[in-house]
């Protein structure tokens, strides 16, 4: 990394300028050159480093987990702990962590692509007797009985012993390594390597004609050379791109410190101009803690049910009061909920927890609406930790959300095969079943309500293949329950935050249309935020809806849809495009496999780090460790913060450079001689761009900085009025600087040491200048940034230190200034703080003209 800081551009055009001081024999700037190129270099180093690790420790929070079971405990492994001989459980959507051989593989279908170059899913079965110990030297596509690491699981679910890991493994074997490669420089530092690259031209101009113009004023040929390097140095930005990376690198590792893991290190700029947020609501909007609270069965009973969380408590009573209450304790005597709760036990594949260690809640292992589903069957005094040996389980169609129901199939004994299936009410219940109205009567005043309705039925058979061909058809119907999912804490505030800074958030669901929109229409979602017209049946539409118009027409009515129910993952990718193809910039979250390509497609990709597959999380930029929403619109912010964050120290850093080049150039006009010597030009340089210029990388988030509509995705840098800002700023600067030289010249004093002082101190109190681009500085307080306060007063003292200490004095060419030039250099060296600060006053009171006139400071999403 030492050897990058050294082939930097800047870096070359000062050891090119030390060669020539050798030559000239000039050893007090060939010493500062040196000193200069071994600190920058050191300052880049570290910066580069720290960014690093930021991005390292990212990495390892990113890694991925798996499912095992070891002694016969279920638990969560990081994927590096995993040895051979562990037994993993594989869901789909996992990214098979090791190579395993199978022991277990219900419909299991494998995506082998990654290694075979076959893009459709291979079935996969498990392996049948003793496998020998023997290297498998069958092909890859023969192996169907063991899956691979790094191919992902598309159906099915499997159970599977780990027989090589890591560089073991065939991936190992082929990649070697399977590092992460060096990331690809985000759109902006393309963008300001590209402006850093115009300046060093621009810059490399100027200098020739300082060069021309010095010697023509009578300079000696070769200091000018040495001069025109310098400034050319001076000139050109070269921390830019350390701050940029810096800024972006310890942004992310912010966000990650709130939740927000970032996967691409682009996704933190991008932020920034979101425009849309497209939401699950499912554990995201709300918490995905399900709980059954409300049962239904077809003797017409109402049931309530009590508890809370997972914990299989809580009373069971009927609506009318007339049934008996019990507790999970009671064997049961309503034969109808008897039944309910028999089939949602057995139709699961969750487990339940209880609390352990400091742990006060119960929690659910796998699903969660199944996880419900087992705490309302014990409260219903099922057994459900012995049911599975009751009615062996002999197949199943696992759910997927797209179907939207499962269903399990078990020996009931007495050559009895027992089908059940669960899942949503218009999927289970065919419009030709007598209890039909009855029960889409029933779930549809309960989804109005905002719960997750299901519907569980099943069939007998006499023998499996039976079963099998029946499975959809007649069914008896069990009953219906009613699950809550609470809205998360914060989320409604967040979805108002979002509106008010021009964000426009949608929610895909799978769930029923009523209790799609009984949430949003609780939590805002919708035109207005929670404070506007909110959501009205007209933004709604369903997936089956969708799927009827066909995609590729939701464009032309995008803008005027808040909520999207029953719909499905792949409906996520139309929605995306519907956005984009109206310049939207899409963020999109999403957990399961089918959520990848919309994951891919968005402009932010999101996976939830908790409950979503490893596909999703690979597929998308950023991570949600907690799930939640609220960390989207926080990460947004950051976004936002960060780039305000470059923009200004973009202002700063060029403000100084172009007041150095107008102070070169008008200086000799004046009657000055070579107004700065390179040292001193190099020193400023150092001084300026070193701390203060990280400094201003910490600055906190802009008081306005969600109160203002996004930025355009293709705004440049420069947007806004930077440049102009930062060419009249320059000027001014160099104004003040010659002002003082000037008077200084004339009445004999230490005019050069002066400019040198002015330079650096009006360059410092810039820098306290841009910390807000709107706020005043004495409103943000001192605290807030105490990093850059410090930085500038040893700063400062470092500028003290060279017109004072006689050892320096010789290396920069300075003189003791007395008390009255100090005084002097001081009052100019506030020039540039007033005025940045009466620029910003100025536009305060211009933007409060206009929202007065006419609300155009509103934001209109
Ligand atoms: P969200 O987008 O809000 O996170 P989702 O899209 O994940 O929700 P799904 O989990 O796909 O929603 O559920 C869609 C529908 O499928 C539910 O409304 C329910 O009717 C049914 N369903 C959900 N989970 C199960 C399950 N484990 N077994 C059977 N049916 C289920």
């Amino acid at each position: 990394m030492w050897v990058a800081q050294f082939t930097d551009t800047m870096i070359i055009v000062l050891m090119i300028a030390a060669i020539i001081t050798v030559f000239i024999g000039d050893h007090r700037d060939t010493a500062v050159i040196a000193g200069v190129v071994l600190l920058n270099a050191g300052l880049g180093f570290s910066q580069a480093r720290r960014a690093e690790r930021a991005m390292d420790s990212l990495r390892t929070l990113a890694a991925p987990t798996v499912n095992v079971i070891r002694g016969s405990t279920p638990m969560v492994v990081a994927q590096r702990e995993l040895v051979v001989g562990d037994v993993v459980v594989l869901d789909v959507g996992t990214v098979v962590p090791a190579d395993c051989r199978l022991v277990d593989a219900p419909n299991l279908r494998v995506n082998e692509a990654m290694l075979t170059g076959e893009s459709i899913p291979v079935e996969k079965r498990a392996a049948i007797g003793v496998l020998d110990a023997l290297p498998d030297r069958r092909p890859i596509s023969d192996r169907n009985d063991k899956v691979f690491m790094g191919t992902a699981v598309t159906s099915g679910r499997a159970v599977a012993i780990v027989e090589a890991i890591a560089m073991d493994t065939e991936l190992g074997g082929i990649a070697q390594s399977i590092d992460a490669q060096d990331a690809p420089a985000t759109p902006l530092q393309q963008r300001l390597a590209v402006l850093g690259r115009r300046i060093a031209y621009g810059a490399i101009g100027v200098c020739g004609v300082v060069f021309v113009v010095g010697v023509m004023a009578g300079e000696a040929p070769k200091r000018m050379l040495l001069a025109a390097v310098s400034l050319a140095v001076a000139a050109i930005p070269e921390s830019l791109p350390a701050v940029v990376t810096i800024s972006l690198a310890l942004g992310a590792q912010r966000m990650a410190a709130h939740h927000a893991i970032i996967r691409n290190l682009p996704a933190v700029e991008t932020l920034g101009s979101v425009t849309v947020i497209a939401t699950d609501k499912t554990g995201t909007l709300t918490q995905g803690r399900m709980v059954v609270t409300r049962a239904w069965t077809p003797n017409g009973t109402l049931w309530n049910v009590a508890g809370n969380g997972y914990a299989p408590e809580g009373n069971i009573t009927s609506r009318s009061g007339a049934s008996t209450s019990r507790d999970h304790q009671t064997p049961v005597d309503d034969d109808a909920l008897v039944a309910l709760a028999r089939a949602s036990a057995l139709c699961n594949d969750a487990a339940l927890q209880a609390p352990r260690g400091d742990q006060l809640d119960w929690e659910a292992i796998g699903d969660p609406t199944e996880g419900a589903l087992l705490a309302f069957a014990a409260k219903a005094g099922c057994d459900i930790s012995g049911i599975a040996n009751t009615y062996p389980r002999l197949g199943e169609v696992p759910f997927d959300s797209t179907r939207k129901a499962m269903t399990t199939v078990h020996d009931e004994g007495a050559g009895v095969v027992f089908a059940v299936t669960k899942g949503a009410v218009e999927v289970v219940v065919p419009a030709s079943s007598p209890a039909h109205a009855s029960v889409i009567e029933i779930a549809d005043a309960w989804a109005a309500d905002g719960m997750r309705v299901l519907v569980l039925s099943g069939s007998r058979h006499e023998s499996l293949a039976a079963a099998w061909d029946d499975h959809e058809g007649a069914r008896t119907i069990y009953g219906l329950v009613a699950l809550s999912d609470p809205a998360r804490e914060g989320v409604e505030a967040a979805i108002d935050a979002a509106h008010r800074a021009g964000i426009r958030t949608v929610m895909i669901t799978g769930d029923h249309p009523m209790t799609a929109l009984s949430i949003a229409r609780s939590l805002g979602v919708g035109v207005g935020g929670s404070t506007g017209s909110g959501s009205d049946d007209g933004r709604m539409i369903t997936g089956p809806a969708l799927a009827a118009e066909g995609g590729a027409h939701l464009a032309d009515h995008v803008e005027q849809i808040d909520v999207y129910a029953r719909a499905t993952s792949e409906q996520k990718l139309d929605i995306v495009e519907a956005w984009q193809a109206t310049g939207a910039v899409v963020a999109m979250t999403g957990d399961g496999v089918n959520d990848a390509p919309a994951l891919r497609r968005a402009d932010i990709g999101i996976a939830m780090g908790r409950n979503g597959t490893e596909v999703a999380k690979e597929a998308a930029d950023m991570v949600l460790a907690d799930d939640n929403f609220v960390t989207i619109v926080a990460a947004v912010e950051e976004g936002r913060r960060i780039y305000d964050n470059i923009r200004r120290f973009v202002q700063y850093g060029l403000t100084g450079g172009t007041a150095e080049v107008w102070v070169m150039i008008v200086a000799p006009f004046l009657g000055l001689p070579l107004a700065l010597l390179p040292a001193q030009i190099l020193f400023i340089n150092l001084l300026t761009h070193g701390l203060p210029g990280v400094a201003l990388g910490v600055e906190a988030a802009e008081p306005d900085a969600m109160a203002r509509p996004p930025r355009a995705a293709d705004e440049s840098i420069f947007g806004r009025g930077l440049w102009q800002r930062t060419l009249v700023g320059g000027m001014f600067m160099a104004a003040v600087s010659l002002g003082v030289a000037e008077w200084a010249y004339r009445s004999g004093r230490p005019w050069q040491t002066m400019l040198f002082s002015v330079l650096v101190l009006l360059q410092l109190g810039t820098a306290l200048a841009v910390r807000s681009e709107t706020a005043s500085t004495f409103t943000l307080g001192v605290a807030s940034n105490r990093f850059l306060v410090w930085s500038v007063v040893a700063m400062i003292g470092a500028q003290g230190a060279a017109v004072y200490v006689p050892g320096l004095q010789d290396l920069f060419a300075t003189t003791a200034l007395s008390l009255g030039d100090v005084a002097v250099v001081l009052i100019a060296s506030t020039a540039t703080f007033w005025f940045v600060e009466i620029d910003k006053l100025v536009g305060r009171r211009r933007a409060g003209r206009l929202s007065t006139r006419g609300g155009a400071a509103a934001v209109q999403p």
